[in-house]
């Protein structure tokens, strides 16, 4: 499951739709996954769900001071994992001519998500997994870009489902044990 948590000005509505895009691409190249706006309006029990197993991606308003000057989006990692930030400025630099503000946050995400599942897997020369974004890359008619090569492709859908197992069993471990899973954002 991926988890977005939004502390940017992008309406909810945006969120929706660059997590929509965000699931298209993972569905076209990867695998169908979970991807859940936790910062939509009402409870979410799976946003209070604590998994190291899954991804977790805020969209911030400004890129962090240690960003390069064209990058989108970044992943910490930490001892217990790794999670990514998109940076909503600089998708909105990105917006000048047809490419919607939607498109762009979600192929950041879906960019970031593979940053988190695969922390040693470099960028590309095309692709979703280009290191510099530009318009360009955001155009609608441009079937390449959000392409994912199938030898990449194969190592992302073998960790997903690696992390997809692992966490359902420490979630079946945990309610067995009766151990409630508290609530907790990565800051
Ligand atoms: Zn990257």
């Amino acid at each position: 499951m991926v988890r977005v948590f939004n502390y940017s000005p992008a309406s909810p509505e945006a969120i929706d739709l660059a997590i929509a895009e965000a699931a298209r691409v993972f569905w076209m190249h990867l695998l169908p996954a979970d991807w859940v706006n936790c910062s939509a309006a009402g409870p979410r029990p799976e946003c209070s769900l604590k998994s190291s197993q899954d991804l977790i991606i805020r969209v911030i308003a400004k890129a962090l001071p240690n960003a390069g000057a064209h990058t989108l989006g970044m992943t910490s990692r930490f001892q217990t994992g790794s999670s990514a930030a998109i940076f909503f400025d600089r998708a909105e630099s990105l917006r000048l001519g047809s490419s919607p503000l939607p498109l762009i946050l979600g192929r950041a995400l879906a960019h970031e998500a593979i940053h988190v599942v695969l922390p040693e897997q470099g960028h590309l020369h095309r692709g979703l997994m280009k290191a510099h974004l530009t318009q360009a890359d955001f155009q609608l008619g441009c079937t390449d870009c959000s392409m994912i090569p199938p030898a990449m492709a194969v190592t992302v859908r073998r960790e997903l489902e690696r992390r997809a197992l692992y966490g359902h069993s420490m979630t079946l471990a945990a309610k067995s044990a009766g151990s409630p899973q508290p609530a907790r954002e990565i800051p």
